[in-house]
């Protein structure tokens, strides 16, 4: 038996939708899932709880054992809110570009930080995801749980965050906008709204520089490039990622979607992090660009907290050429 789980469990899932009222959203109504109000403040907390769940079922992992995996995103936060829950040491293994803020939070949430190389890529024994699977086989009775090929990724959305939406929205839901970081999301919907509502399209939002949208709009792909949009854009497909579900896919930069979240936050006073401002700017143009009434649903994937000293802060924005430098004038905002 593993300790009993303490009620900071519960509160992961049942978030609020909200309808957004301040933006121009052409014919359509447009609503928002509240992820950020899950305990470690993204939609990783329903993962880290089925990743964990689904090892306990399977006899994986038994009481006080160990859980590893590759990542300083909010699947490590995820990870760290039930493995503390729940009695489990958890081990993430982190490459050494990642922010000291995000290190520092996992840390204090209890999680062992092995840091590795950023610079070297897959086959590399210090590549952050084989380092894991190697930890892993080296420490007795603990697992890598690795959500990219987990099923039990995308079973968390299509258990939980589907039928949430489903009974939020009065069973009537015309397209769902969503990004791919591992594919759960997109992947655990798409299968939740095949069964349940054929209608129901699935549009993919995409940072430029990923490979995903030229895959769903054309086939092909070209070489991947960067971006500056956290948790979702890839440069290749996950094991769970199935785009078979994904109708469309609509490519949005980084200036753009980090002004919408800005955007997001002065008119609505949602604070949400950068792939929220991918979604909602792929959602604006799909919802504008429609002819008839449409029901649409997108998500706040993550807190903003995390990025007040990024797209939040003028000067930042200034710095990367995504606002005028004089927008605010003195750029004081960072000591003011
Ligand atoms: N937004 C943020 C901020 C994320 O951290 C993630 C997960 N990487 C996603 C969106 C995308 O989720 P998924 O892994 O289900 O594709």
């Amino acid at each position: 038996m593993s300790a009993p789980a303490p009620a900071m469990l519960s509160l992961i899932g049942n978030t609020p939708l909200v309808e957004l009222t301040r933006f121009d959203t052409g014919p359509c109504r447009l609503f928002l899932k509240l992820e950020n109000a899950n305990p470690a403040g993204s939609i990783k907390d329903r993962v880290g709880r089925s990743l964990i769940e689904a090892a306990e079922r399977d006899g994986k992992l038994k009481p006080g054992g160990t859980i590893v995996e590759a990542t300083a995103g909010n699947t490590g936060l995820g990870l760290a809110l039930v493995a503390a829950a729940k009695g489990y040491k958890l081990i993430l293994v982190i490459p050494d570009k990642m922010a000291l803020e995000k290190i520092a939070h996992l840390r204090a949430m209890g999680a062992e930080i092995r840091m590795t190389r950023s610079d070297v890529g897959k086959g590399h024994p210090e590549y952050y995801q084989d380092m894991a699977l190697k930890l892993a086989s080296e420490i007795p009775g603990a697992i890598y749980v690795n959500q990219f090929s987990n099923p039990a990724n995308p079973e968390a959305h299509e258990t939980t965050t589907g039928p949430e939406i489903w009974e939020q929205m009065n069973h009537d839901v015309d397209a769902v906008i969503c990004g791919v970081g591992s594919g759960g999301t997109l992947t655990g919907l798409g299968r939740f709204f095949a069964k349940h509502s054929p209608k129901t399209k699935m549009v993919l939002a995409d940072p430029k520089g990923s490979i995903l949208a030229d895959l769903v709009n054309t086939g092909k792909h070209g070489p991947a490039g960067s971006w500056a949009i956290e948790g979702i854009g890839e440069d290749f497909v996950p094991d769970v990622c199935d785009l078979s579900f994904t109708n469309e896919a609509i490519t949005i930069d980084d200036g753009e979607s980090l002004r919408t979240a800005r955007d997001l936050l002065q008119k609505e006073g949602i604070l949400g992090g950068s792939s929220t401002g991918t979604l909602l700017a792929t959602a604006l143009r799909w919802c504008r660009k429609q002819t008839e009434p449409k029901r649409v649903v997108t998500f706040v994937c993550d807190t903003g907290n995390k990025y007040l000293s990024k797209q939040y802060s003028d000067f930042w924005m200034a710095e990367q050429g995504f606002l005028p430098r004089n927008s605010r004038g003195d750029l004081t905002d960072l000591i003011s």
